[in-house]
């Protein structure tokens, strides 16, 4: 049995950063990861991440306020956004740059460089060539390894939160509200599941895309988190806004890799198989920086009009302007390993299931409905995206909700005290002995990913789309 003062589950940046934040303040942290720390979607951001820019007068908290707004079609939640626009840049650059030592590319004076993205009115965004988030998460795994405060389990997957009544010994409990003490936690090299209790437990198991058949995210994506709190009666809003990345590299039969969306903010144009530009039709006033799920929309209508398996993101617009080899070198590796040549032909793109923009639901420091458990990151649901997230907002969403649901946190166990354990039902294991099948349950996995795609996709349903008439074609082509 392990106790500590807060639990965080998950170590992207918002684990991270949480378990970090709330050491600083003095909590024993706990920190379980499903597998080696460092596997995360953290990991897998390209673009990069809202900072200052990089000239002043040129941007505004008003100014990003308005373009996350208009992203997330009206639906954001005032307070998240406002919280955001006023300390997350800055917040990033005291934090991640100058505390942390992220190797952002920096610029002529010496700061971090600020490059244009999708749907931002403003060059705001931090990067570290086009593996910001790599950057990010070796910056972080370092400073949590090196604090003695936080003790780290790798190989340690939530399987449920600890709650009383439901996990008490007293049935009396009912009558008391729902409190959370903890999780129970799987080690994945033997398969033993211990508790782990403690004043404060914090969500960070990021989102779920990798339920999905067709996704950007890597496999742990699983969506842990949120169906552990909904086991535990915690409150999950805006489901119902899973956000479709445009342009996923798109190589029959194998996983799609994202194509950052800075290739567009550079001035890549989309085209589709007979070489002509689309957005035109589709976004004529923003064009390739429209936000995604305009885009997203658009190159399935087009695939659905043209019967073309794809589209394409045509790079020849920047040659003239950038230095493509040093400023996407993973993006142009990616591409020649399938033996493509990006500089010379278009890049084949499909949209794929990309970031979940509802969660659990929390207040501007963390908290949940239930007493006990906090959330951050994509497993949240702050309010920040509302319908669907502007580009790099998210990786900043994970950093400031972290740090202040640490604050949060660490205030919450100063009038707490641990519950005895003898108060709560150790793990049972099985009682049943048989081995599972693991073809039954990668049958399962393909079902589950399947449905997914075809009836919360994109496509709503058989032969309703949003926007536009679907064709089979295309149907079929998005299986393949
Ligand atoms: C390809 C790609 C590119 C992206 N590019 C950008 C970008 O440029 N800018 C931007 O702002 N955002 C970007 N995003 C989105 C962003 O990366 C994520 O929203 C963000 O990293 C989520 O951070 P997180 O800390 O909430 O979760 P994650 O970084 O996903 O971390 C989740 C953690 O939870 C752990 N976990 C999961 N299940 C369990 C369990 N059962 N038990 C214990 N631990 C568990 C995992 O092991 C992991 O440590 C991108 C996403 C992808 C996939």
């Amino acid at each position: 049995m392990i106790a500590c003062d807060v639990l965080v589950l998950g170590g992207g940046i918002a684990g991270c950063t949480t378990a970090l934040h709330a050491a600083e303040l003095g909590a024993d942290v706990v920190m379980a990861v499903k597998d080696a720390l460092g596997e995360t979607n953290t990991t897998y951001a390209q673009g990069g991440i809202v900072g200052l820019p990089g000239e002043e007068g040129l941007d505004s908290p008003e100014l990003l306020a308005q373009d996350i707004e208009r992203a997330g079609a009206g639906l954001c939640r005032p307070e998240a956004v406002e919280l955001l626009a006023r300390l997350g840049p800055t917040l990033c650059r005291d934090y991640l740059w100058r505390k942390l030592g992220v190797p952002f590319d920096i610029d002529g004076t010496g700061a971090p460089e600020s490059t244009q993205e999708a749907a931002h009115s403003a060059r705001r965004i931090y990067h570290a060539k086009d593996a910001t988030g790599r950057a990010i998460q070796e910056a972080l795994n370092q400073a949590v390894r090196d604090n003695p405060r936080i003790r780290i389990l790798e190989h340690s997957a939530l399987v449920d939160l600890i709650t009383v009544p439901h996990h008490g010994r007293d049935p009396r409990k009912v009558y008391d509200p729902i409190q959370v003490w903890g999780a129970y936690l799987l080690d994945t090299t033997d398969g033993t599941v211990q508790m782990a209790i403690a004043k404060r437990t914090v969500l960070a198991t990021g989102g779920l895309g990798y339920l999905y058949l067709h996704t950007s995210n890597p496999p742990s994506a699983t969506g842990d988190g949120l169906a552990a709190a909904y086991r535990a009666s915690a409150r999950i809003v805006n489901c119902e806004y899973v956000q479709f990345h445009p342009t996923t590299l798109y190589i029959q039969g194998k996983p799609r890799r994202l194509l950052t969306e800075a290739l567009r903010g550079e001035g890549a144009h989309l085209v589709n198989g007979a070489g002509e530009r689309f957005m035109g039709k589709y976004a004529p006033d923003q064009m390739e920086l429209a936000p995604r799920d305009v885009v997203s929309r658009a190159i399935f209508q087009e695939m659905a009009s043209t019967g073309d398996l794809c589209a394409y993101l045509d790079l020849s617009p920047l040659k003239a302007t950038l230095d493509l080899e040093a400023r996407f070198p993973n993006i142009l590796e990616a591409c020649r390993q399938e033996g493509l040549d990006p500089l010379r032909q278009p890049i084949p793109v499909v949209p794929a299931a990309h970031y979940f923009c509802g969660g659990v639901a929390v207040d501007s420091q963390g908290h949940t409905n239930l007493p006990g458990l906090l959330a951050v990151g994509e497993v949240a649901c702050t309010g920040l995206h509302g319908a669907n997230r502007l580009a790099s907002t998210s990786l900043l969403e994970g950093l400031l909700w972290g740090f202040r649901a640490a604050e949060a946190a660490v205030e919450d166990c100063r009038v707490t005290s641990l519950i005895p354990c003898e108060e709560l039902e150790p793990w049972h294991p099985p009682t049943n002995t048989l081995v599972p099948d693991p073809l039954l349950i990668e049958q399962d996995w393909n079902s589950i990913r399947t449905t997914l795609w075809n009836y919360a996709g994109i496509v709503l349903q058989c032969g309703r789309w949003l926007g536009a008439a679907p064709t089979l074609t295309l149907r079929a082509a998005c299986r393949s």
